[in-house]
Formats: structure tokens, C-alpha cells, sequence
């Protein structure tokens, strides 16, 4: 493979708010959904209200501790803080304690989220396709997407293997004793995979930057060329993943005939209690001459949509998050829903979106299920055409 040509440029703690600030863990979400108190690995009862408790204080904490300087810090770059990184508009996502403890007690009363009953009938009712890992692996002319579950996604485009936001593991958390556990398997092994030669990393929760898995990744396939937003090459350098590339917003690389453009996300970071928006996060556009690809990794609603699709649009596909939305007045600055998604694909002048960061782990208060209507109910509302915001099974491949 070319080498890779391009412009411009923390350890870890078990706290489930990492996952994209829902303070509750598995254990929270078998109470909730099945009434049943789960054994930790001490083999003692935990209780709900001691560990949303226990999530809220190390919120609270991760205030408390003092800042690192930002050494990349460009003070022309309107997202740069001396400190880390900020949305487009200058805010960042930080939460009032009044705010997360509102959540907390919202989270605790509600009983939410609900095992699916309304599009799939349980858990097991999510259909998995086993995807042609031969014709993946063969394949290396025509564009393809597979949705591998949750964000995880393995693109074929400009006789690339792409791999982006990967998640293979069991939990989305920092250690496999705790955090959110994954309701529906993954499609397929590590194993299975076809040979990766690119794996496009959007920010640092642990739903979307999972250790086992990149490590597994970067082992199977040594000449993968990892690209991630600013910052996070650490991590990966710690890990002895030494073919990472960092960009900053609006830079690109190039492999082959392809160009990897790191773009805006309204979001933030944390990969511990020390690191909140030290690392910089982001959406993806992969282009070439045959195919324009764009991911937005977790965001909420912005105007950088627009601008993407002006600088860089129309896209034939974008695959846009379409779970962890509920309640709205906690998840909205963070998360967007069907129908901002569905704004968001029109915006970016797409012909198709896939949607994608739901139906895998519970994170939020919506039932897993509920996604599937509410975006076709959204894409109706909207006006779009059959199939022009699509939901796809888990391990399905679409072709193009
Ligand atoms: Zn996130």
C-alpha cells in the first residue's frame, strides 16, 4: 500500500459515563429492564442508586482536577483552547451539577429504557447477517458498506478496506466486568475480517475507541494505517500503535486514490477523569474519484453540516447516528435524533444515509428498537424518497 501523504499536523478509567455521558452501567441497565439485581465481580449485590451515585460524583470530580496545557494549540484555530479543544461555536458540552443530577434522577425513577417490543420482539429479536467475509475479502473493485453494529462500520471504496469506530468487544468500557454491554453480537470475529488497510478512529468514548479491538486490529494487520482527530495518536503510541496519524479539522490524507478529510462534530471527549476535551473529535469524508462517503461520528445538531456540504458534497452515502437520543433535554447538545439526522442528510447534499449508532448498546433511555420507526417516521415527515435514509440489519452489506 502507498504510504500515507498528508497537510497539517491517556491511560484509562473505569467510569461508564465515558460512553457518552449515560452515568449508569450494565449492572443499571438489568435492573431497568429486567428487574433483577446482577451480581459485580466481588460477588456482592450492587444497587442502582449507589452506582448512578458513584457516576455522578466522578462527573462532578472530573471538575475538580486541574487542566493540561493543550500542545497543540493554534490560538487562530477558533476550536483551540489552551486547555484542549471546543465545538465550532465556542461551547463545549459540560453539564451543570444541577443538570446531572436532574439526569440521575430521571435515569433512576424512569424504569427506561425498555427491552425492544415494537420493531423486534426482544433483544434476540435483532436479525444478525453472517456478511460474505469471501466475497469482502475477494472484493476490491466495487464500493460496498457493511454495518458491523453500534458506529462500527467496514467501508470498501478506492480498493480500500475501511474500517471505521470499531467495536468487536463484549462492553463499551474501559474494563469487561462493567460498563454498557453489548445486546446484540457482533456480525463477525476479528478473524473474519478482510485485510484492513485504514481505520478511522471519531473521538475517544469508549463506544467507538475500543482497546481490544483496535489493539487486536493493529495486530492482524500491521500495515493498517490508523487516522484519528488531533491528539488521540497518543493514545495509540502509548499502545505501541505507532502507524497513527492526528489531523485537525479540515485536514486530510491521502492513501492510494482516496482522501480521508477529518471534519466538525458538535461533541466532546474523556477517556478519564483527567482528560475532558484534551483530544479533539470529529466526522470523516472519504473520498475518491468513484465514491463520496461521509461519517459523522457522534454529534449533535450544528451548522457544520452546512459547510461540509458545501466544501465537500454531495455525497453518495453518509452513514449518520441515529440512537442515544432520549431525553432530548439531556442528550441533544451531544446526540441528534431522526430528525435532525434526516436535516443533516439533506444538508450534506447526500443521495443516501444509512443510519447507524443504535440497536447494539444501551446507552440512553429509548428502547433500542425505537430508532426504526422513528426514522422512517422522520424520513416520511420529511419528504424523502423509499430508501433514501435507510436502516440496515446488523452485519448487512450494501453494494453500490
Ligand atoms: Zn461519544
Amino acid at each position: 500500500m502507498q504510504r500515507v501523504t498528508g497537510k497539517g499536523c491517556h491511560g484509562q478509567f473505569p467510569f461508564p459515563q465515558m460512553t457518552d455521558m449515560a452515568p449508569s452501567t450494565d449492572a443499571d441497565r438489568s435492573v431497568n429492564a429486567d428487574r433483577k439485581p446482577i451480581r459485580n465481580n466481588h460477588g456482592t449485590m450492587k444497587k442502582k442508586p449507589l452506582i448512578a451515585t458513584a457516576a455522578g460524583v466522578a462527573l462532578l470530580a472530573t471538575a475538580l482536577v486541574s487542566r493540561a496545557e493543550n500542545p497543540y494549540y493554534d490560538p487562530t484555530r477558533p476550536h483551540h483552547r489552551p486547555d484542549g479543544f471546543t465545538n465550532t461555536d465556542g461551547k463545549r458540552i459540560d453539564k451543570s451539577p444541577a443538570q446531572l443530577w436532574r439526569w440521575i434522577r430521571e435515569n433512576l425513577g424512569s424504569g427506561l429504557p425498555k427491552p425492544p417490543q415494537t420493531h423486534v420482539q426482544g433483544y434476540n429479536g435483532f436479525e444478525v447477517l453472517k456478511p460474505d467475509t469471501a466475497w469482502l475479502t475477494d472484493n476490491r473493485e466495487q464500493v460496498s458498506f457493511t454495518w458491523l453494529g453500534h458506529a462500527s462500520i467496514l467501508l470498501q471504496s478506492g480498493g480500500l478496506n475501511i474500517l471505521l469506530d470499531p467495536i468487536l468487544s463484549q462492553r463499551a468500557s474501559p474494563v469487561q466486568w462493567a460498563g454498557p454491554k453489548r445486546k446484540v453480537p457482533p456480525p463477525l470475529t476479528m478473524e473474519q475480517l478482510p485485510p484492513i488497510d485504514a481505520v478511522l478512529i471519531s473521538h475517544n468514548h469508549y463506544d467507538h475507541m475500543d482497546a481490544d479491538t483496535l489493539l487486536g486490529i493493529a495486530q492482524r494487520f500491521p500495515s493498517a494505517q490508523f487516522i484519528v482527530p488531533l491528539g488521540n495518536e497518543r493514545w495509540f503510541q502509548r499502545q505501541g500503535i505507532t502507524q497513527v496519524k492526528g489531523l485537525d479539522w479540515w485536514e486530510s490524507v491521502t492513501i492510494g486514490t482516496t482522501s480521508f478529510h477529518c471534519l466538525p462534530a458538535r461533541h466532546w471527549s474523556v477517556r478519564n477523569f483527567a482528560d475532558r476535551n484534551e483530544n479533539l473529535w470529529s466526522g470523516w469524508a472519504v473520498v475518491n474519484d468513484a465514491h463520496r462517503f461521509f461519517f459523522a461520528g457522534d454529534t449533535g445538531y450544528s451548522d457544520d453540516f452546512k459547510a461540509i456540504g458545501e466544501r465537500l458534497g454531495p455525497f453518495d452515502l453518509t452513514a449518520l447516528p441515529v440512537g442515544a437520543y432520549a431525553p432530548r433535554w439531556f442528550m441533544q447538545d451531544q446526540h441528534i435524533g431522526p430528525e435532525e439526522a434526516v436535516r443533516i442528510h439533506r444538508e450534506l447534499k447526500a443521495r443516501q444515509s444509512i443510519g447507524v449508532h443504535w440497536g447494539t448498546f444501551e446507552l440512553s433511555l429509548e428502547s433500542l428498537d425505537e430508532p426504526i420507526g422513528a426514522v422512517r417516521h422522520a424520513a416520511e415527515k420529511a419528504g424523502l424518497a423509499d430508501n433514501e435514509f435507510r436502516m440496515i440489519r446488523h452485519g448487512e452489506t450494501i453494494r453500490y
